[in-house]
Formats: C-alpha cells, sequence, structure tokens
C-alpha cells in the first residue's frame, strides 16, 4: 500500500525518571483537566487553567500532527469505510455473519498487540466467510476506581504518564494494525482526545461506566462507525437501551469551538457483558431487551453478547476459560431459537497471546512479562482463541 509522505514527529521522548512501581495520573496534582488549553504561543503566560485545579504540564501535539505523524494510506481509510459497511450490514440483518470482536483487554505492549493483530489477520481471512473479525485496539481503560489508563495516557506503566507520547505510540500501532487490512475498535473514554484515532475505527464501544453519561452518549450519535453501548456496571439493560435511543438521535454539541449537529447513529446497538447480578447472555435477558427495543422503536435491533467481563466469572473470578464456554452456550441457543438469533449478532471477547493476566503492582519493569500476558482483565490465550473461532465458523 502507499502510503502518504511522512513528516517528523512533532513530539519526542521528555527526558523521565525511572520509577520501579507503577504510576497512575491520580497521584499527581492534576484535579481536572476539561478545558485547560495552553496559549496560541505554547507559552504560558495567560491563566489556561481557567478556573480550574490543574498543574499545567506541557501542550499537546494537535490531532493533525498526530495524524500527520503517522499517515495512514487512502487504501487503508477506504479498507476502514468497508469494514463499517460490513459491519452495519450484520447488525441490519443484511449479511448473516457473525460479528467478534475479539483481543486484547488493553494494547499493550505494541510489539505484542503487533503479534497477535499479524495472527489475528490470518485466522480472519480463513473464516470470513462465516465470522468477522475485528481487533480490540483498546488503547484506553476505564477504572472502577483508579489506575493505569492505558496507553493513550501512559506508555510505560512504570512511568509518569505522557500523553503525547502515548497519542503517537497509540496511533502508530493503530494505523500498522489497520494497514494490515484488520478492522480495528476500541472503547470511547476520553472522548475530548478522540481525533487522530476515531477515522481508523469501525467498531467502538461505549463502556459500562461511561453508558450513562450525556457526553459519551452524544460522541457516540455522533460518529461514523457503529457503537456498542454496554449495559451498566450495576447490570442495569435499561441504561444501555436508553444510551442506544440517545445515540440514535440528533443532538447539539460543542465540537473544536463550533456548535454543531450530531447526525445520529442508527447502529447503535447493545453490548450484554453481565453486571453485578451476574451473567446476562440468558434468553430471558435477550428476551428483556427485545421488550426495551421494541417500547424505544430502536433502529437495526442488535445486541452482542460479551463473554468476558461480569459473563465469565466463575465461583467470584473471572475466568478465561470460561468465555469460549459461554460462547458455545450461546451458539447452541442461536441454532436453536430463531428469535434469539435476530437479536444476537455476535460476540466480544478478551484474548491475546497468553492466557490470563499478571499484576502491575506486584512487578516492576524489569520482571513485567512483554510476550502478551494481559495486565488488565485475564484473557483468552492464542491457541484456544484460534480453535474456538475455527470451531465456530465450522457449526453456523
Ligand atoms: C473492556 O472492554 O475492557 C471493559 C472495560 O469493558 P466494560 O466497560 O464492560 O467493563
Ligand atoms: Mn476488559
Amino acid at each position: 500500500m502507499k502510503t502518504r509522505k511522512k513528516i517528523t514527529r512533532p513530539v519526542r521522548n521528555h527526558a523521565r525518571s525511572v520509577k520501579s512501581q507503577p504510576h497512575a495520573a491520580a497521584e499527581h496534582e492534576v484535579h481536572a483537566s476539561n478545558g485547560a488549553r495552553a496559549g496560541a504561543s505554547g507559552g504560558l503566560g495567560r491563566d489556561i487553567s481557567n478556573g480550574m485545579n490543574v498543574r499545567i504540564i506541557k501542550k499537546l501535539p494537535s490531532a493533525d500532527e498526530i495524524i500527520a505523524a503517522h499517515p495512514i494510506s487512502d487504501e487503508g481509510l477506504s479498507q476502514v469505510k468497508k469494514d463499517r459497511k460490513e459491519i452495519e450490514d450484520i447488525l441490519a440483518g443484511r449479511d448473516d455473519r457473525l460479528l467478534f470482536i475479539v483481543g486484547p483487554c488493553s494494547a499493550w505492549p505494541s510489539e505484542a498487540v503487533l503479534k497477535y493483530a499479524k495472527r489475528l489477520k490470518k485466522l480472519s481471512d480463513e473464516v470470513s466467510e462465516k465470522l468477522k473479525l475485528v481487533m480490540r485496539v483498546y488503547i484506553q481503560k476505564p477504572r472502577t476506581i483508579r489506575g493505569w489508563l492505558g496507553p493513550v495516557n501512559q506508555v510505560d506503566p512504570y512511568q509518569e504518564p505522557d500523553i503525547a507520547e502515548g497519542a503517537l505510540y497509540c496511533r502508530d500501532m493503530m494505523v500498522k494494525i489497520v494497514e494490515m487490512g484488520l478492522p480495528i475498535a476500541d472503547e470511547a473514554l476520553f472522548t475530548h482526545n478522540a481525533k487522530g484515532f476515531a477515522e481508523l475505527l469501525s467498531w467502538m464501544a461505549i463502556g459500562a461506566r461511561s453508558v450513562e453519561d450525556q457526553e459519551h452518549r452524544i460522541f457516540a450519535s455522533s460518529v461514523s462507525c457503529p457503537v456498542g453501548m454496554k449495559n451498566s456496571t450495576s447490570g442495569s439493560i435499561e441504561v444501555a437501551v436508553n444510551g442506544i435511543v440517545a445515540a440514535q438521535h440528533k443532538h447539539h454539541a460543542v465540537l473544536d469551538g463550533y456548535q454543531v449537529e450530531t447526525k445520529g447513529n442508527p447502529y447503535a446497538h447493545l453490548v450484554l457483558r453481565g453486571g453485578e447480578g451476574g451473567p446476562n447472555y440468558s434468553q430471558e435477558h435477550v428476551h428483556a431487551a427485545a421488550a426495551l427495543f421494541e417500547k424505544h422503536k430502536i433502529k437495526n435491533p442488535s445486541i452482542l453478547i460479551d463473554v468476558s467481563h461480569e459473563n465469565c466469572r466463575l465461583n467470584g473470578a473471572k475466568e478465561p476459560a470460561q468465555q469460549p464456554v459461554v460462547v458455545k452456550e450461546v451458539l447452541f441457543a442461536l441454532k436453536k431459537n430463531p428469535e434469539y438469533k435476530r437479536l444476537v449478532k455476535g460476540f466480544m471477547m478478551e484474548s491475546f497471546i497468553q492466557e490470563g493476566s499478571q499484576k502491575l503492582e506486584k512487578l516492576t519493569a524489569e520482571t513485567i512479562d512483554r510476550g502478551g500476558l494481559s495486565i488488565t482483565d485475564p484473557c483468552v490465550g492464542w491457541d484456544a482463541t484460534q480453535e474456538l473461532l475455527r470451531e465456530v465458523a465450522k457449526e453456523i
């Protein structure tokens, strides 16, 4: 593929102190960041904090600069358009393949993520008649309380957060995967930091902790790719369906100093990820969602079953080996029940090179495993992933 001419990176790494324990942004003096902008000169001559309680760290590169540092080819962009359309067709019932959003809980480190992407691309070509695979390249991580917020915020969890470095690292990783010909997905968490990434994504999630938030719902109504709205952490499906209603409508919003009207996203759909009350992939849960879709006249009514998160708990713990078990259980129900099949269009699965996870807090920069072992939620390993997807492709 030809690529546009590259320009030199506007921002490079900065001198940083090496620490052996993971850093969380919350430990620093940054209490609020919304609205903080450095002056046009880049100098800090005026009060850019605008009455907010922040310590200014540095000016960040613009979205245009980030894009120019890691451009995508025209072919890559056309591929994204084509992938979005294929996903829309699945959600609208015009294509009866199953959609699989699959990949690591968090996209770190990039070497392992790219190695995984190569394997997934090969598998994707093999199963493409039956399954549409979209790789999770999740660069932003929500936390229940606090912790590492993903590579876009902090490339090295044992160093200070560096958002300029994170943006360039993540754009580079995402562009490389899209140029391989693999569609990618991310959670829309830091919506004010979306430009430079949104153009690369074929699918986005609004996460369980964000789905009741107006900014996230309005953001979902403004993006050009299908968005999956997850049920809330409490397990409320109604909150997610209300989110879908909001995302499918138009809104007036602020974008880059302009008042804009969002166009509404007719492909906003539901992702069932389990909740405080336990798993929610049963036919009863699907029926409950269907009733809400009907009540609100949801366009392209669709559900993806997230077989990870609260849908993979066994004896209180998230058990990666449970994820394929849930896929098979749902697949069995899909084959038996046409009503279920009319709504359930696919799955989300958390998978990486190695099975399981490791804890940042218990390791150091020297001892952490960088070979594709999750540092957030436990993942299904590559062999089990490949075996499952081949089996599903054969079964449907
Ligand atoms: C995730 O997909 O890794 C995630 C954090 O999901 P949820 O919003 O369902 O917790
Ligand atoms: Mn996860």
